[in-house]
């Protein structure tokens, strides 16, 4: 990898953050916006040669990015992340709180930490990461805020009552955010996926396929790639008096 983290070098055009850009959606979200033109920063956590990859990638073909490491789920972690990226390029125009985790355990067996963490993972990273990121759009003068909550938040899941808890909170968040923030011009809106095909869901697949697809209209699993066209889009100038929505990408899993 030549120049990731090399140097100081202002970016051309817009700034993303995507957290969570190691793998699954978020990389795939990383790599599109790059396409769009976005210097993208890459974030993870653990899986930093997966992340390196997809850093790679969007050099190869000419966009411009860096890497970012850190936990998310901690009081303190989004704002070290976002500093890092506004300290290298002087500006963040569009943030994708991304990163996240799926836990199996019925309510009964739920654990105060397994529930603790989740919420932090998928939803106070959000408020934090948000927190953080907003002054630097507004000192920017643009502002895109695309969260992926999940089709869980509206269905729940069995099995996953903090996940579908924080992914709910997710959208009461959006919603909010985008009336305080639209007198300020930055849209916040939320990417809700659906079944899609990825080590999160690989994980808890085994028997239930045939299941999954036949609730599915469109018979299939969704690819990450799907997810982030609907990311760019709403990160896109075209989406410029888009905020609020929840964007479902699932197939026709949930509708309305
Ligand atoms: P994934 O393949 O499991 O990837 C999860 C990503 O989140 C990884 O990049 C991981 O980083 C990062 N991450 C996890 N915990 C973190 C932490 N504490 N701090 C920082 N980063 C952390 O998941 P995915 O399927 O792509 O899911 C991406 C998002 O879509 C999640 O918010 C998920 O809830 C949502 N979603 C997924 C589906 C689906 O069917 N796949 C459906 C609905 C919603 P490292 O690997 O670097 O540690």
């Amino acid at each position: 990898m030549a120049a990731v983290n090399r140097g100081i070098d202002v970016p051309p055009g817009k700034v993303a953050l995507v957290t969570g850009a190691s793998r699954g959606i978020g990389a795939a979200i990383a790599l599109r916006l790059a396409a769009d033109g976005f210097a993208v920063a890459v974030h993870y956590q653990t899986s930093g040669s997966a992340a390196a990859q997809v850093a790679e990638q969007i050099e190869r073909s000419g966009g411009q990015t860096m890497l970012v490491q850190g936990d998310v789920s901690g009081r303190g972690g989004m704002e070290p992340i976002v500093t890092e990226v506004a300290a290298k390029w002087g500006r963040i125009d569009v943030f994708v709180p991304n990163a996240g985790i799926m836990v199996d355990a019925e309510i009964a067996h739920t654990t105060d930490e397994q529930w603790e963490r989740v919420l932090a993972t998928n939803l106070d990273s959000a408020f934090y990461g948000c927190r953080s990121v907003i002054p630097h759009m507004i000192a920017g003068g643009f502002g895109r805020i695309v969260a992926i909550s999940s089709q869980a938040a509206l269905t729940g899941s069995g099995g996953h009552a903090h996940y579908a808890a924080a992914k709910a909170g997710l959208l009461g968040f959006v919603y909010s955010l985008a009336k305080e923030l639209g007198p300020s011009g930055i849209t916040v809106n939320a990417v809700s996926p659906g079944r899609i095909d990825t080590d999160m869901l690989a994980a808890r697949s085994e028997g239930r396929m045939e299941e999954w697809l036949a609730q599915t209209p469109l018979r299939r699993l969704g690819r990450p790639d799907e997810v982030a066209h609907a990311v760019a889009f709403l990160a896109s100038d075209e989406a410029s008096y888009i905020t609020g929505l929840n964007l479902h990408v699932n197939g026709g899993l949930v509708m309305g």
